[in-house]
């Protein structure tokens, strides 16, 4: 069965063709989504598609920690039936938050034991190769790659898009920021009813609906100037017997820095380190190992200064949280719609962009299924850009808020940011003892539940009691 909701059969037909710019997490998912609601749907990837399980110039996150969380796992498992357990079989670890994590945050340790809070742990090239994989055997879905868009093409009035100009690059001519289109290479015509900019962060959306006539989306930023680096090892069951992964979280506001290790395919660990307003880690062997042991725990610095490395180490920058406000547009041409981190792309420490792709697909095949007896695509932007801002609020919210805790983030604070922060505190310090608490915390934070759980009575009079039961974990000098 390819979908749970409607056999292909049934599909109604909304166009003849589709297309979706990029084919990351974004432009895959919405490619399954448009293979049942178009005759054909063409994806237009920069990148040439490695056949295998590689690493790509397009995704250079691809490098460094990806945590799928489980209300994103949900949604996949939905659209691809069988993917989990063809992740597994190709050597991805399933993984119980509750009980193969051992957590570090406000000076102790999560309780651990068993849940059904489930997700799978592997590298972001394995989950994309499956995925995609999936996508390209459908019958009506075919890539371009090596191939970047280069603007949108219009109807005379620019009310409708109405297909892309592209340019094929040449093999040879590869950077560290992707291929350059071919010199002398024609710019080729690409017609659709349906154009999706799936091309991340970088999007060129606000400036070429300018160039048509349209006003940009505001944006949002809120400044967080995080480092990443990360090495990948050779496990070593000796190092860390009891736990699958080890996190560290940054005590601030002084302490900027934070750690996560994983298994992935293939026996191996992914160490990931994150440093906020510039306290960045370095990419050399000996300042990488001081940065671990500068972390508020030293798990992760007792388990790398011994397990043998198997890469580099890689290092990506983020300056800040970035939302486009494309729900607060009075004007958008009909025939083209922005989706995934090209809206909202957040602080990568929380996991939650590809959940969020994954929702707004899900957003996305609500709508033309809805509308299936219509045929036709008449304010699908408005209604999903509307509906996509209230999916993203609570992540963004919570990203955010997070940020915040760091004196020197700027930006717009959400209301009421302190005293939630304040509270959440609270929440993780119940988190050592309590079963029922840290349970709602990885539930929130892994999606399948509102924040709003961490607000319910039951979680309240836990928190209460244990403060009442328990004074000195709630002392200052505990922050
Ligand atoms: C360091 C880091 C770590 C992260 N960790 C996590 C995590 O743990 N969990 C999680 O859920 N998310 C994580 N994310 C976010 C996650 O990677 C993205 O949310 C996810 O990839 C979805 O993004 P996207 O598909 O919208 O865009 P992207 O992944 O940025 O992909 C855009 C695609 O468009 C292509 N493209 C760009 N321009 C053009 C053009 N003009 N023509 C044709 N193609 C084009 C690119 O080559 C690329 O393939 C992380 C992000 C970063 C930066």
């Amino acid at each position: 069965m390819r979908n749970q909701y409607l056999s292909p059969s049934k599909m109604p037909i909304h166009g003849q063709h589709a297309i979706v710019m990029g084919s990351s997490m974004t432009g895959l998912l919405v490619a399954r989504i448009l293979s049942d609601h178009f005759e054909r749907v063409t994806l237009i990837e920069r990148d040439r598609l490695p056949e295998n399980v590689e690493q790509r110039k397009g995704v250079p996150q691809g490098q460094h920690l990806h945590v799928l969380l489980v209300k994103g796992e949900q949604i996949l498992s939905q659209l691809f039936p069988g993917l989990v357990s063809d992740l597994i079989r190709d050597g991805a670890i399933s993984f119980d938050f509750c009980h193969d994590l051992h957590w570090f945050q406000e000076g102790g340790y999560k309780t651990r034991f068993k849940s059904d809070l489930v997700a799978t742990a592997m590298s972001r090239p394995l989950l994309e190769y499956h995925v995609r994989r999936r996508v390209l055997d459908l019958k009506n879905v075919i890539c371009l790659d090596q191939c970047s868009v280069t603007s949108l093409l219009a109807s005379t009035d620019n009310r409708c898009i109405t297909g892309v100009r592209l340019r094929r690059h040449d093999e040879g001519t590869a950077t560290p920021q992707g291929p350059i289109p071919a010199e002398g290479v024609p710019e080729e015509l690409l017609m659709a009813d349906l154009v999706v900019d799936a091309t991340g962060r970088g999007s060129r959306s606000p400036r070429w609906l300018e160039s048509l006539g349209y006003p940009r989306p505001a944006e949002s930023t809120v400044t967080v100037n995080l480092g990443y680096a990360s090495r990948i090892y050779q496990q070593d069951q000796r190092l860390l017997p009891d736990v699958l992964g080890v996190m560290t979280t940054p005590a601030p506001p002084d302490g900027r820095r934070g750690g996560l290790l994983i298994p992935l395919e293939g026996s191996r660990w992914i160490v990931t380190f994150g440093g906020w307003l510039g306290d960045h880690p370095p990419a050399d062997e000996a300042g990488f190992l001081e940065f671990a042991r500068s972390l508020p725990t030293p798990d992760i610095y007792q388990v790398i200064s011994q397990a043998e490395p198997l890469s580099e180490i890689v290092l990506y920058k983020l300056p800040s949280n970035l939302r486009r406000h494309y729900e607060g547009l009075k004007q958008f041409p009909e025939g083209y719609l922005v989706m995934g981190d090209a809206i909202c792309s957040f602080n990568p420490v929380y996991g939650q962009g590809m959940t969020v792709s994954a929702l707004e697909a899900e957003l996305l095949q609500r709508w033309l299924q809805k509308t299936g007896q219509r045929r036709d695509l008449r304010g699908l932007a408005h209604d999903f850009f509307k509906q996509a801002a209230k999916n993203i609020e609570n992540p963004w919210t919570l990203a955010v808020g997070e940020d915040f805790r760091f004196p020197g983030v700027k930006g717009s604070k959400p209301p009421a940011t302190d005293l939630i922060n304040h509270y959440v505190s609270h929440v993780h310090r119940t988190t050592f003892y309590d079963r029922e608490s840290t349970r709602t915390f990885f539930q929130v934070m892994n999606m399948t539940h509102a924040p709003t759980a961490l607000f319910s009575p039951r979680i309240m009079w836990r928190v209460i009691r244990n403060r009442l039961l328990r004074p000195r974990y709630f002392r200052q000098e505990q922050y």
